[in-house]
């Protein structure tokens, strides 16, 4: 039956491929693809996982004493039997075998399947099973968890061709498409490099992380979209159109006939483009404008050169931080990832952010939900210097790979100038433990984030302190509209043209540019080509995007002349004006 279900649209084009659902399970669970040659190891954890779990069920069993109630036994005996089930052992032997799901993911993904199956039944007693069948696959995820390592996926494995052509069954040259409740910042990592055409989740906002690593993949997005992991069936069928947020789940051939013209515009789109790959970003009336790229991994510095980007004006450096069960990088290891990003420029600039973790990205799935607000907690900068031993070993690994490259250093989050001083002083004693053990290090740039309003208020305080200032409109919308940036309950007022977060922004890059000081945006808004007028209008010059967007702001600034829009920009800041440009 065809249905389509709405969300929010956070990254272009059109994905057409069968579903792959990624089940959500209150244990946490990595999701990732083996190689062939782990197929046997994979099917292996699991049994181990069952035996175990079977063997402390007949432990129970035996040591159950003679006066408990009846239906304590009747429930071990219910999930021994599921534990046997062939429906449950053979499904997830299937997903491992034919789609080379590691172990986890596998299980999850037949716990979704077979639950399916107890919902459809009529009898009331047979379908709250359900959740006796939900305990018994948390328990061998447990088991897992604590028996063994999963199977790590090797980053230098040649993914992308070797898992299309090694799917099996119908799927073999079909495109897949991801639909999940939720993925965490790091499944989504895990994913980056895999085979999906694109996703579909029922939470998040438009610049919530999980959004900003889709968009950084370049494939299409709909966050948001409620119960679509629901509603959605693995295999199913499904069109993403990530320009309006419509998921068509089940599709017509008149609108598979649509989407599929639709989808080769897309493509004719990006070529056309690609044409100004070489030619500098310079408006109508002589501006020249810099545009940088955003990177959440080493690796994508050499995408970023390839998309035209002229530096790194953000590199997401938490990124190497998380999904690692709470071990941290340690200083080499930071180290060589900086330098790769660095050798990746090939001598353009990068500007390294130090760890921002908390609120929307956790370090591991589950960490959030201790906190009261996530995003007014212990995140950014304020996590960083509550432990300088850790931040201090982030800031030595980038002071020594700037020995290697141009690098500048930027700092999350500050609002306070006590915060300001904590932070430089850091910076001066880890400069000082590379000269104690006379470990060379090369100078960098500083800078400050102003993404919460008190840091856009008080900016000319802070460039007292910085070299340049870089604007994360997606904090700085945020927290000025008080808007959770990651529920999609409330996305409709996130809004970046809100005249009070575009006055923080006017003001804050009329303060850099009366002291000579680069002001860099590197929210999302930077790279929305609906934006790029207004603010070029409001006098910003350089922007840090998703490679992918880099060719498109670019084609706006080519068609922009700055000398025709302040009238127009001056209505905005009051309110008082039409969203779009009318100068050109
Ligand atoms: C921002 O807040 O705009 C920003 C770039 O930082 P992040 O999205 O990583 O919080
Ligand atoms: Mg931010």
């Amino acid at each position: 039956m065809t249905f389509s279900i709405h969300g929010l649209a956070v990254a272009g084009g059109i994905a057409i491929g069968r579903a792959v659902l990624v089940a959500s399970s209150h244990v946490d669970v990595a999701h990732y693809f083996i190689q062939p040659e782990q197929v046997e190891a994979e099917i292996e954890r699991v049994r181990k996982g069952r035996n175990a779990v079977v063997e402390e069920l007949q432990r129970l069993q035996v040591e159950m004493p003679a006066d408990a109630p009846h239906e304590l036994t009747a429930l071990l005996d219910v999930h021994l039997m599921l534990l046997q089930d062939e429906a449950l052992t053979g499904g997830v032997k299937h997903w491992i075998t034919e789609r080379l799901y590691n172990a986890e993911w596998a299980l999850t993904t037949q716990l979704e399947v077979v639950a399916r199956q107890f919902d459809e039944m009529e009898d009331e007693y047979l379908r709250e099973r359900k959740a006796d069948l939900e305990q018994v696959v948390e328990r061998i995820l447990r088991h897992m968890k604590g028996v063994a390592d999963p199977v790590t996926p090797s980053a230098s494995s040649p993914r992308r061709k070797t898992q299309q052509e090694l799917l099996l069954g119908d799927t073999q040259d079909v495109p897949l498409v991801l639909v999940a409740h939720d993925l965490s910042p790091a499944d989504m990592l895990h994913f980056k490099q895999s085979v999906f055409a694109g996703f579909v989740t029922d939470v998040g906002g438009k610049t919530s992380h999980t959004a900003i690593v889709a968009r950084s993949m370049g494939i299409p997005a709909v966050v948001g979209a409620r119960a679509a992991s629901q509603l959605v069936r693995q295999d199913d069928w499904v069109i993403i159109d990530g320009d309006t947020g419509v998921v068509s789940v089940d599709p017509s051939s008149i609108i598979f006939a649509e989407y599929g013209f639709r989808q080769r515009q897309v493509e004719l789109e990006r070529e056309r483009l690609a044409r100004l790959l070489h030619t500098p970003a310079i408006t109508i009336d002589g501006q020249r404008i810099e545009l940088l790229a955003n990177i959440e991994q080493p690796g994508d510095s050499a995408a970023a050169v390839r998309a035209g980007a002229v530096g790194v004006g953000l590199f997401r450096s938490e990124f190497l931080f998380m999904g690692r069960s709470g071990k941290l990088p340690d200083e080499d290891e930071q180290y060589r990832a900086y330098c790769e990003a660095i050798a990746g420029m090939q001598g353009l600039p990068v500007t390294i952010r130090t760890v921002d973790v908390g609120a929307d990205k956790p370090l591991d799935k589950g960490h959030k939900d201790g906190h009261l607000n996530p995003a007014l907690g212990l995140r950014a900068i304020r996590w960083s210097l509550a432990d300088p031993a850790m931040f201090r070993t982030q800031l030595r690994a980038v002071l020594r790979a700037a020995a290697h490259g141009k690098v500048n250093l930027l700092f999350p989050m500050l609002a306070h100038t006590h915060e300001i001083e904590q932070t430089l002083a850091q910076v001066d004693l880890a400069r000082a433990e590379l000269d104690a053990r006379s470990v060379p290090h090369g100078p960098v740039q500083l800078g400050a984030m102003i993404e919460v309003p008190a840091a856009a208020i008080m900016v000319r305080s802070f460039l007292k302190y910085f070299d340049f200032l870089s604007i994360g409109t997606n904090d700085l919308i945020q927290y000025t509209l008080a808007i959770d940036r990651s529920d999609e309950a409330v996305a409709h007022l996130y809004d970046p043209l809100h005249p009070a977060v575009l006055r923080l922004v006017a003001d804050v890059i009329a303060a850099g540019q009366a002291l000579g000081k680069s002001v860099c945006m590197c929210g999302e808004t930077a790279g929305d080509v609906g934006m790029t007028r207004l603010l070029l209008g409001l006098g910003l010059r350089s922007f840090s995007m998703h490679p992918a967007q880099i060719l498109a702001v670019k084609q706006e600034v080519l068609r922009t002349d700055t000398r025709k829009l302040a009238a127009w920009v001056g209505q905005m800041l009051d309110g008082n004006a039409p969203a779009a440009a009318q100068a050109s």
